[in-house]
Formats: structure tokens, C-alpha cells, sequence
């Protein structure tokens, strides 16, 4: 069983005056990696940081472990996934139910663009195996008649739901890998709502982004947007205060390229295989982590012509960054985002 919480870098432990005599503020930083992705926490807190950092680390191992992972055969997701095909369905747990209804409301008003019922055709696609990102010569992509055979387990609509009860119908994998994240955020809030010790935090989930109360000196938290074009650049700056959850889905996340063409790990349902919108990026930012996910994702798929009435139906922003560097951006955004080529 691959172990997904490997690397404890440690704990560092600061200690800091916020301002003159101000309360006394700790911080606790950590880098680990969960949920098949590089974790980054940092926390302020008047007491207690370092306990705060290991228990969100646990958290997030328990959310991988006991729910949303594919693989193993603890995870709620695994046993939904082995049902598939059986007249008598599963029962989900609550917190599972209310999760499946909201990526199945976001499947609806997407066109179907967000479709989790999609783990069949990501399974062709073998995403999992691709190494990060990068060439591999070895790589085939599955044929037109395997896609097509793939595809017909697929659908929003062949899923049955009936308050808690699910009834996948035979050859349905349900892939969680699109909103996974953003429920890592969504879980991280939950816990700080309930420790008012902690003043302020930033944590990136595998660069979904959660921004939390504030920075001891005041000054407002600020998230870097990649440039799809050289992602060691960002196009600009998004200055947040307090709560905010900030998701990007891009072409160059999770890529393998053959023969000059880019095979990249955001599928189209309508066709089952890449989309290809024009979009090199998507970056959405809500006070939900949920769904500054699955917008991310879906968005790209529709592009901005389509993506940004999705985002503000959600109440969300959205920020695309085309395959020939415009940006576009909701109206909303641009009170949070500051960069040269903004349109
Ligand atoms: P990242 O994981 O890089 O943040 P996304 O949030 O966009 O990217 O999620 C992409 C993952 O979601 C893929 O690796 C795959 O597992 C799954 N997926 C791909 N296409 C779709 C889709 N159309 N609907 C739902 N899930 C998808
Ligand atoms: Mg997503």
C-alpha cells in the first residue's frame, strides 16, 4: 500500500511580537505531502501553531485515507467504486451524499463539463502513471473505440442517487481528483473555525490555495498566478485578505508530450480526450474551497466565453489565461488581481 504522507520536513517554530506589545504570535511552517501532493502550511496562532500545522496534517492523511482516494482499499470512494454494477447499490455516509450532490450540481449547470463519473476515461488515459509532468516516447493514447467504449459508462445522468444510496451502473468509476483539493480546504476551514487561537494561516494543497484571518504585520496575503507560458513566472498577484480559497487547473500541471503533442490531464466528457478550449489556464478564487476546485476544473474545459457566466452563477471569480497569453477575467477579479497584461 503506497504510503502517501512520506516526508515530515519538520516543524519550524517562530516566535514573534506582533507589533509593539502586541499580543505574543506564534508560527509553525511544515512541508509534507498528502493527497499524492505537496502540502504547505504556515500558521500563526497566539498558542499552540505546532500542534495546529500536525493536526491538519492528520486531517488531510484521514481525508485521502478514509475517503476520496481510487487506490486504497480503506477509502470510502474504493468501496463506492467496487459496487459498481450491483443492482443492490452502497450507502454512503453523509458527508459522501452531500459531496456527490454538490459535484453533481456543478456536472449540471457545467453542461457537463465537471463530470466525476469520468474515472473510466481517466483510467485509459493512465494520468495517474504520468510523471508530473514531462516527454515519454513510451506513452500510446487509447484508441477512438476504447474511448467510445469508456465513454458509455460515463454520464451525470447514469448515475442513480437516491438520498443516500448510489447505484453506479457496471463499468462507472467515480474520479474525486478534480474537487479533491479544493474538500482538503473546505476541511482545513472546518478545523479553524473551530481553534480561534489561530489568527491567521496559508496553506497550499498541491497550489490550491487557503487564506485565513491575518498576517501578524497586517499586510494582506498574496497568491502568485503561474504563467501558463513559463511556469517558473507569474502572470501577477492576487492580494487577499482574510478567507479566500484560490484554485488553478492547467495544461501544464500534469502532462506527457509525444511527438510534439501536449496530452494533459483535464478531460473533455463530451469527446474523452483533452479538452481543448484554448485555455492554458484557469485560476478561480471563492471562499469555498469545493468550489474554487471543480470551477477550476470545469472552466477550463468551457473556456471563458462559457466558463465565466459558470463562475458567476457560483458567486466565484475567474481569471483564463489563453494558449496566446491574453487574460481574461471576471469584473469582480480585477479588484483582487494585479498584473501588466491584464485586460
Ligand atoms: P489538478 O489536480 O492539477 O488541480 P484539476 O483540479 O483540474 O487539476 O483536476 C484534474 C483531475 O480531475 C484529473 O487528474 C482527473 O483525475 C480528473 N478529471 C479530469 N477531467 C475531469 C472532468 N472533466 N471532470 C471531473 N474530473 C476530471
Ligand atoms: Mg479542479
Amino acid at each position: 500500500m503506497k504510503k502517501y504522507f512520506v516526508t515530515a520536513l519538520g516543524v519550524l517554530l517562530l516566535l514573534c511580537c506582533g507589533g509593539c506589545g502586541g499580543p505574543k504570535t506564534e508560527q509553525a511552517k511544515n512541508i509534507d505531502t498528502a493527497m499524492g501532493t505537496v502540502i504547505q502550511q504556515s500558521v500563526y496562532a497566539t498558542e499552540n501553531a505546532e500542534a495546529a500545522v500536525s493536526d491538519i496534517s492528520e486531517i488531510l492523511r484521514r481525508l485521502e485515507e478514509d475517503e476520496l482516494s481510487r487506490r486504497l482499499d480503506t477509502a470510502e470512494l474504493y468501496a463506492i467504486n467496487s459496487a459498481a454494477g450491483e443492482d443492490a447499490g452502497i450507502e454512503v455516509s453523509e458527508e459522501m451524499s452531500q459531496l456527490l450532490d454538490r459535484c453533481l450540481d456543478v456536472w449540471r449547470e457545467s453542461d457537463g463539463a465537471l463530470d466525476i463519473t469520468i474515472g473510466g476515461v481517466v483510467g485509459l488515459w493512465d494520468i495517474d502513471s504520468w510523471a508530473g509532468e514531462g516527454k515519454d516516447a513510451a506513452f500510446m493514447p487509447p484508441t477512438d473505440e476504447e474511448l467510445q467504449a469508456a465513454l458509455a459508462a460515463c454520464g451525470g445522468d447514469k448515475l442513480r442517487k437516491q438520498e443516500r444510496m448510489l447505484f453506479l451502473p457496471e463499468g462507472m468509476q467515480i474520479d474525486l481528483g478534480a474537487v479533491g483539493k479544493g474538500i482538503a480546504l473546505d476541511r482545513i476551514l472546518a478545523y479553524l473555525g473551530k481553534h480561534e487561537n489561530v489568527t491567521g494561516a496559508i496553506f497550499s494543497v498541491g497550489g490550491s490555495i487557503l487564506t485565513y484571518g491575518q498576517k501578524p504585520d497586517g499586510s494582506c496575503w498574496r497568491v502568485g498566478v503561474t504563467d501558463p507560458a513559463d511556469t517558473a513566472a507569474n502572470i501577477g498577484t492576487l492580494k487577499l485578505e482574510g478567507q479566500w480559497c484560490v484554485s488553478t487547473s492547467g495544461d501544464y500541471e500534469r502532462y506527457v508530450e509525444v511527438d510534439g503533442v501536449r496530452y494533459h490531464h483535464i478531460i473533455d466528457p463530451a469527446t474523452g480526450c483533452p479538452a481543448d478550449s484554448g485555455v492554458a489556464g484557469v485560476t478561480i478564487l471563492s471562499r469555498d474551497g469545493f468550489l474554487s476546485d471543480a470551477l477550476s476544473t470545469a472552466c477550463f474545459i468551457l473556456g471563458a466565453e462559457r466558463g465565466i457566466p459558470l463562475a458567476e452563477h457560483y458567486g466565484a471569480e475567474a481569471l483564463f489565461v489563453g494558449k496566446d497569453g491574453s487574460i481574461i477575467m471576471t469584473d469582480g477579479m480585477r479588484e483582487y488581481f494585479e498584473g501588466s497584461r491584464a485586460r
